[in-house]
């Protein structure tokens, strides 16, 4: 399961109602913020997410919108958080960009603490026994623009009946075999995993894309996802705009999880000149399963699951499409 908390869903420019791109994304232990726009750190706050644990930054991109936060955030970790330590993955653009923003924001001292920038290249960023993060390539203005996959690895799941038939006792030996261990029993008998484990069943799968100036080439990369986040900063009234600038109309957006199969669609970087309204209009008759993002929402993504909604006061409530 991963939890998603939307901070920012403007573009370029933040809205009365909508701040610049952010967003964070929980898993076990792991929090990773995306983006970094100005004013990341009070929607951080707003969210009662708090600075803690915070200290993986993944970057879609180097655009002002996306990374202007970075230098306040590492001032307020560094002052007030008793965080010494920040890092960030990005294409190369995007984290030179990054060292000059904060050479400028802190002088010709080094930022108040350490900066630990990941080159990314596609493929694995981070990876346990259970989860792995992938980064690919996404076209857009400049070089080094990337999307994250968000990955459970397939799990076998332990069939109970089965173990109590096989006379497994509950504890140690069972944990053995969860992990692919074979064990000796009491009398004698050798249990195989083979034995107590069911077919391999597939994790969640989230995908999450920035700016980004085309979506054919990202099919393969969001195939099947339980969610997709991506870009919708116009709709085809303004294609040509869209094309000038390298971004994507919520009908691409949509064509796009039609034709990967996904699950769900959220629309994030959203320009000031749309309401959430017309942006929806334009992606659900194509994908029926269609949300546009708002600051503050926070989604969990389940395999097989629909999409949950959490509430402030921490209930949790299907998303219903028909809202928005
Ligand atoms: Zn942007
Ligand atoms: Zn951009």
């Amino acid at each position: 399961m991963f939890e998603l908390v939307f901070l920012g869903t403007s573009a370029s420019a933040p809205s009365i109602r909508r701040g610049l791109p952010a967003a964070v994304v929980m898993h076990k232990e792991y929090r990773f913020l995306i983006d970094c726009g100005e004013g990341t750190q009070r929607q951080l706050l707003r969210s009662g997410l708090g600075f803690r644990r915070l200290d993986k930054i993944l970057l879609t991109h180097g655009h002002l919108d996306h990374i202007l936060g970075l230098a306040g955030l590492a001032s307020t970790f560094s002052r007030w958080e008793m965080i010494d330590r920040m890092e960030i993955y990005g294409g190369r653009w995007a984290l030179d960009r990054v060292e000059a923003l904060m050479r400028v924001v802190f002088g010709n001292y080094r930022p108040p603490l350490r900066l630990v920038l990941h080159d990314l290249e596609p493929g694995m960023v981070l990876e346990d026994d259970s989860f792995q993060l992938l980064a690919f390539p996404v076209t857009h203005r400049g070089p080094g623009n990337f999307g994250f996959t968000f990955q459970e690895k397939a799990r076998r799941p332990f069939l109970v009946e089965k173990a109590e038939a096989l006379g497994v006792p509950a504890g140690p030996e069972r944990t053995r075999l969860v992990r692919g261990h074979k064990v000796k029993l009491a009398d004698g008998r050798t249990i195989q995993p083979d034995d107590v484990l069911g077919p391999p069943r597939p994790g969640s799968k989230f995908v999450f894309v920035g700016d980004a100036a085309q979506a054919d080439d990202l099919v393969e990369a969001v195939q099947e996802a339980d969610a997709l986040v991506i870009e919708a900063t116009y709709t085809t009234l303004e294609a040509d705009v869209a094309r000038e600038f390298g971004h994507l109309t919520a009908r691409q957006a949509a064509e796009l999880a039609a034709a990967a199969g996904v699950r769900y669609l959220i629309l994030h970087h959203i320009s000031r000149r749309y309401s959430e309204q017309e942006i929806v209009d334009e992606a659900r008759p194509i994908f029926a399963e269609t949300l546009v993002a708002r600051d503050l929402d926070h989604f969990q993504i389940r395999r097989g699951a629909p999409l949950l909604q959490v509430e402030r006061d921490g209930s949790e409530r299907t998303v219903a499409l028909g809202e928005t």
